[in-house]
């Protein structure tokens, strides 16, 4: 194979339509051919279905210290997004490379696999490992199960970089993302007889006040952060129940969050919600109904990056060429970062393109964002030689 470079590599990358509902095997596949030219040790880790998996990869010797570069594979629906271009397609126009995945975050993965092709393996003193995950749009579902298997195979990295989209600046924390379904199950009965029944809208209604009241307190008492809005935030976002006004609804359903700030608990919010329902609210709903029931599941949970008291990656990543100095550090979107951090592996957020473009119709990455990328990379793996 010739030499590729990460605009090549990009536009291989991004024909994969990796949209986290489908498989991401094919590119997969493709990745762990790639690697196959410099000796890489690959091990996947896959979902139930064995339709989506994980890539580890471990490139030089097996010795601990090294640094893992991360990224995710899957990229958000395109569906009813105006595109002006095939999204799965990486177009050039006016200068900026256009494609679903570009920025969030194919690019990073581009310029680390295309920069490989200088890395002087034989010469390593510490290793490189690759990872690349499936299932992060839609919660950081694969990440977990690939950092526990890739550390009961490789000696323990000392750094991680997660390279989501921050135009090259370094974040060391993020907020945490905590996503639930809260289902109310009252009884049914004629609206004239409350006393026979158990309403679960009202009662529902009552979790959620008391959750705006837990969002208001938060605001109330937001000190400094970079996060914006620099405050832990909670939100209901659906709700269902009911079937006509005169009748005692059997069952309210809704789905809520918050984003905790980096140095929150996560847990705390969620174990006031519980003391809240089991004192307040549940003996209530009982009262003329025994068998009434308030559960509360959790969809999503993605730990917050907290900065680290060390600062031991945000040191050495400040240093590498490519990386942009400035802002606090601090960002309110949620990565992948924590599962590393929570093993212990010091770990910090730096990648090309901009949060502003993902998600977006017509997303694009900047090629000088490539470049500086790839300034990294290179600093990366003469580290890792030294
Ligand atoms: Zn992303």
């Amino acid at each position: 194979m010739s030499t590729v470079n990460s605009i090549d590599m990009l536009s291989r990358l991004v024909a994969f339509p990796t949209v986290s509902r489908d498989s991401n095997l094919p590119l997969i596949d493709w990745v762990e051919e790639y690697l196959g030219r410099f000796d890489a040790r690959c091990r996947r880790t896959v979902n139930a279905e064995g339709t989506k998996a994980n890539l580890f990869a471990a490139i030089g010797p097996d010795v601990p210290g090294g640094v893992v570069l991360s990224g995710h594979t899957d990229v958000v629906p395109v569906d009813g997004q105006d595109w002006d271009t095939d999204p799965f397609e990486l177009t050039e126009r006016d200068g900026l490379l256009y494609g679903r995945g570009t920025a969030d975050m194919k690019g990073f993965a581009a310029a680390f696999l295309s920069r490989l092709e200088s890395l002087a393996t034989t010469a390593m003193k510490k290793p490189l490992y690759l990872a690349l995950s499936y299932d992060e749009e839609i919660g950081c579902l694969g990440i977990d199960r690939m950092v526990d298997d890739a550390l009961a195979h490789f000696a323990r990295p000392d750094f991680a970089i997660i390279g989501e989209p921050t135009t090259m600046q370094m974040v060391r924390a993020h907020k945490s993302i905590n996503v639930f379904r809260t289902i109310v199950t009252g009884k049914a009965a004629h609206s004239s007889q409350p006393h026979r029944g158990a309403g679960a809208i009202l009662a529902a209604g009552r979790i959620i006040e008391h959750l705006e009241a837990i969002g208001r307190s938060r605001r109330a008492t937001a000190g400094e952060s970079g996060c914006e809005p620099p405050w832990t935030t909670v939100q209901v976002g659906t709700i269902k129940g009911g079937t006509a006004v005169n009748i005692l609804p059997a069952q309210c359903e809704f789905l809520w969050e918050y984003r905790g700030l980096p140095d929150e608990d996560p847990e705390s919010i969620i174990q006031a919600m519980q003391t809240f329902i089991e004192r307040e609210v549940l003996p209530d709903l009982r009262e003329f109904a025994p068998e009434a029931s308030i559960e509360t599941t959790p969809i999503a949970r993605v730990p917050p990056l907290m900065p680290d008291p060390d600062a031991k990656a945000e040191r050495w990543v400040r240093g590498l060429s490519g990386v942009r100095d400035g802002g606090s550090g601090e960002v309110s979107f949620a990565t992948e970062a924590g599962s590393f951090q929570r093993r212990g592996i010091s770990s910090v957020v730096c990648g090309p393109g901009s949060i502003d473009q993902a998600h977006q119709p017509n997303e694009f990455i900047d090629p000088a964002e490539l470049k500086r990328c790839e300034a990294m990379v290179d600093d990366v793996f003469d580290y890792l030689c030294q």
